[in-house]
């Protein structure tokens, strides 16, 4: 019979950490409580495992199941002295879903499990608490109803006729005939009148009584956990995170324990150091008299929990240190205890019943990539951890938070606040105001911002918040849902802005007197919880010395190289202070672009329209001071660094002239007429400019192109070394496929070298010639080509297009496609396909290799900075990895990453 079940409870568990593929993250870390002695309540873990062979078996109990259950109860039921069902003592159970990894409120949950019409008086009689059972019960009805009757039967009511909907509506018409303003005024009666009336309203609605016998509330809770894996948000959490399908959920039931039975009751969610800073400070919020639910949930403003985390937002609210100051020394013993054994920032759930603390939940916290960066630095100073420990707890990706922008404090100073919240995720973000998470999806473009603006956070906003660059709510706080994903994605977030009136129907937001629509601005600066109408100025963040001191301590372990994309001096110098070694990429052509280069564009232009050698080498050469001049800055901003400068790969169709202006100015610079060049530009078009005359064919076809490029790099050169500068250039060919390319176009290039050298009087210039590999024949005929190529670098994007067939401009009308249906796991022009376009990676650093045993290789494509990409470009033995100024830091820790993880 395999194993389902593990127990754990009265210091003892069947399963540990190390079990948390099988435990999930939940089971497996209540398990690690008990053996540290932490007052955990009992219970037991149904595996991940037997979730799998559920959902496949169509959401049947096998036989084996049940019978585990039942076992898993009676050790439950043992320690706690109570038995589940039991008209006299009953137990109730809560019912948790729990994957591998935490999915913070993607799945569900059910609470309170075991009420039924007789257990309901027997814990009357035990708790002496009308009120409180009848609020359990009320509680149960509504998320059973919602989780196990509604949700897990596939049934899909139209917006706002939920069940749960509706059975809030019954309980918020009770308060506004009584005039209640809080839940808790509802009394004993009231609530046992509201829960007849909720289960009349079940039986309507969904056509079946509310189950009043406890196995069946059990099997049925845990049935709707194991289907909740399958549940929409799980899925697009998935998606997001790359959270495989085969994973599954386990499943904890655990003895319940009551947060809301009276004012000596409370629960709370604390986070061991300040999630959002990394400051070493126990950070966390209470509810008195609540059920864990209300405070995730977001639906009353919590609590601080002690009198270092009050705010301006909180301060009129009783610490938890202050009016339980044991417990709270408890609490802070355990806080301590879990850092030392964790070894890690963590997460806990506590709830205090009848003034005894219990451990419902921990786990390593989510944080923002500033609190990883610090809580990191700090715990490597105290001794908690290693280098490269530390190292490997920032992930790559999050260090693009650090390096993006924040609200200008110039800015701030002259503009008013609109409204105050929670500042539940750092950074500053403007955009364009949207309703619901439709609308951000649907509106959100590279181009354009938006805020996503909430009455409350909800889990089930996951893919708007994913596409908003910023995210305010009205209501909730620091440990809501909301706040912990975007806080996990290093997004800025706002919660808890309490002056926001929102109506979603007519999509408005009144604040104070103003209103806004859908499309006016608003600014975030979520370090401070700040909103401001309008567009507010941003600045970066790149000067940040913590960052600076984990860099270096990353780099120790880091082994291969990280230079960058960039064309220009001044991209140069941010790369450089970024950390690049060197540029991987100069693009020629690039220095075309832009609206300040309309001389040289036209000069290129010119030369491309030319019908014979000697128009082109006029034109040529009014081209060389310009083509010069850029190449000598950038050479300069790199000094002493390799600067690999590709020679130009212009595809012809973008840089020929279109409207009429411009043609008529070319008939008269050319001195031919009108209809002659647009003649020309007929005879330049091509079915397939990608795949048509561009790269090294170009200078095959005119060596004076190339020879003019040569004469720019090595003059260029020649005069830094007089200015006593020491330049590096790589030239490098684009666009080949064959060896006899690079021997024809070595043999241009060595002739002007000479040429040069001779003009300048000075021995030699350090460079090297090389090739980018980005067509499948130069891979596959690598040992040739190394036979004349001094290095390589992989151009990922065009080597790429010509290995999927997929053009790389145009993927957008069916890559989306590919991804849903799981034809292709990931995008292959953000992160290296492996499986295929890797192989001719490795294929042509191998056969290069066996010709020139120390061949230089290196990769330019776009996948340069992506963590999975550096990682297998370090597997394959590249020399560096090549990316733009703002993903070098990323590209730099991938790369400390993998040297750590090869180690390992
Ligand atoms: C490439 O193809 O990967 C490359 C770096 O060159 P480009 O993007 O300029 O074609
Ligand atoms: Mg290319």
């Amino acid at each position: 019979m395999s194993k389902y079940v593990f127990c754990f409870g009265n210091k003892q568990a069947e399963g540990a950490i190390s079990d948390v593929n099988i435990l999930g993250g939940k089971g497996a870390n209540l398990c690690e409580m008990a053996i540290l002695g932490l007052p955990v309540p009992p219970g037991f873990i149904i595996s991940t495992e037997c979730c799998n062979e559920f959902l496949k078996a169509g959401g049947k109990f096998s036989d084996d199941l049940e019978k585990q259950i039942l076992q898993g109860l009676k050790h439950v039921e043992s320690i706690m002295g109570a038995r589940f069902g039991s008209v006299d003592n009953p137990l109730l159970v809560s019912c948790r879903s729990g994957a591998r990894k935490s999915m913070p409120g993607m799945m569900e949950t059910v609470l309170n499990v075991g009420l039924t019409s007789e257990t309901i008086n027997g814990l009357i009689k035990k708790t002496k608490n009308k009120r409180f059972v009848y609020d359990a019960y009320r509680r149960l009805i509504m998320m059973y109803s919602d989780v196990v009757m509604e949700k897990a039967e596939g049934i899909e009511p139209q917006e706002g006729l939920g069940i749960r909907v509706q059975l809030e509506k019954i309980m918020h018409d009770l308060k506004k005939k009584k005039y209640y303003s809080h839940d808790t005024e509802v009394n004993a009666d009231e609530l046992e009148y509201l829960c007849e009336k909720f289960k009349e309203k079940v039986k309507e609605v969904l056509n079946k009584e509310f189950p009043d016998d406890p196995m069946e509330q059990l099997k049925g809770s845990i049935a709707a956990v194991f289907k909740s894996w399958n549940g929409k948000r799980a899925i697009s959490y998935r998606k997001i995170e790359g959270i495989p399908d085969e994973w599954g959920t386990a499943v904890t039931v655990q003895s319940m324990v009551f947060g809301n039975m009276g004012d000596n009751s409370a629960t709370g969610v604390a986070f061991t150091r300040n999630p959002a800073t990394g400051e070493n400070l126990f950070y966390g919020e209470w509810l008195p008299n609540a059920q864990g639910e209300d405070v995730v949930a977001g639906i009353r403003t919590p609590y601080p929990l002690n009198e270092a985390n009050k705010s301006d937002h909180n301060d009129y609210l009783t610490s938890l240190e202050v009016r339980m100051p044991g417990i709270y020394r408890e609490l802070n013993d355990i806080r301590n205890i879990l850092e030392i054994h964790y070894k890690d920032m963590m997460d806990i759930e506590f709830t205090i019943q009848d003034a005894r603390l219990y451990m419902l939940q921990c786990r390593v916290g989510k944080r923002t990539g500033t609190a990883s960066l610090n809580i990191a630095l700090d715990m490597l100073k105290d001794g908690l951890i290693d280098e490269t420990t530390c190292v490997t707890r920032v992930m790559p990706n999050q260090l693009d938070e650090l390096l993006h922008p924040v609200v200008d404090p110039e800015a701030e100073k002259n503009a008013n606040v609109l409204a105050k919240g929670l500042p539940a995720g750092p950074g500053g973000a403007y955009g364009k105001i949207v309703f619901t998470s439709d609308d951000a999806v649907r509106l959100a473009t590279p181009q354009r911002n938006v805020i996503l603006v909430r009455e409350e956070t909800s889990p089930e906003d996951v893919e708007g918040m994913r596409a908003a660059a910023g995210i305010l709510t009205a209501r909730g706080g620091m440990t809501s849902h909301a706040a912990l994903v975007a806080r996990g994605w290093g997004k800025c977030c706002i919660v808890g802005a309490g002056a926001l009136k929102i109506d979603v129907e007519a999509k408005r937001l009144k604040v104070e007197n103003k209103t806004f629509k859908e499309g006016d601005i608003i600014t975030l600066n979520g370090t401070k919880g700040l909103v401001y109408e309008g567009m507010l100025n941003m600045i970066d963040s790149s000067e940040n010395l913590r960052l600076k001191e984990f860099m270096a301590i990353a780099d120790k372990y880091r082994t291969m190289g990280v230079r960058t994309n960039a064309d220009t001096p001044e991209d140069s110098k941010i790369a450089r202070q970024f950390g690049a070694e060197g540029i991987g990429l100069f693009r020629t052509e690039h220095m075309f672009y832009g609206t300040k280069l309309e001389e040289p564009l036209f000069l290129l232009r010119k030369m491309i329209l030319s019908p014979s050698y000697f128009e082109r080498k006029e034109a040529l050469d009014e081209l060389f001071p310009f083509v010069k001049d850029e190449i000598k800055g950038t050479l300069e901003a790199m000094d002493g660094l390799p600067v690999t400068i590709r020679l130009l790969d212009p595809p012809l169709h973008e840089f020929v002239p279109h409207n009429r202006e411009h043609v008529v100015r070319f008939a008269k610079a050319l001195h031919v007429d009108e209809k002659e060049i647009r003649r020309r530009i007929e005879d330049l078009e091509e079915s397939n400019p990608m795949m048509g005359h561009r790269g090294v064919r170009l200078g095959i076809s005119y060596p004076e192109i190339t020879e003019m490029q040569a004469k720019a790099i090595f003059e260029a050169s020649c005069e830094l070394i007089k200015q006593g500068k020491n330049p590096l250039p790589e030239i490098m060919i684009p666009v080949t496929c064959d060896v006899n390319e690079l021997k024809v176009t070595k043999k241009i290039i060595d002739q002007v070298y000479e040429e040069t050298l001779k003009k300048f009087s000075l021995p030699k210039i350090e460079y090297k010639f090389g090739t980018m590999i980005e067509i499948p024949r130069a891979a596959l005929l690598a040992n040739k080509m190394a036979e004349i190529a001094e290095f390589f670098s992989f151009g990922t994007n065009d080597l790429t297009q010509m290995t999927f067939g997929f053009s790389r401009d145009d993927t957008g009308n069916f890559l989306g496609e590919y991804l849903d249906k799981k034809i292709l796991e990931s995008d292959p022009f953000q992160t290296i396909d492996q499986e295929g376009v890797g192989q001719l990676i490795a294929y042509a650093v191998e056969n290069g290799r066996k010709t020139k045993p120390n061949l230089k290789i290196g990769i330019c494509g776009e996948q340069g900075g992506e963590p999975k990409s550096v990682d297998f470009c370090y597997k394959c033995g590249l020399n560096y990895v090549s990316c733009s100024p703002y993903r070098v830091p990323i590209a730099r820790l991938s790369a400390a990453h993998a040297a750590i993880k090869a180690k390992k």
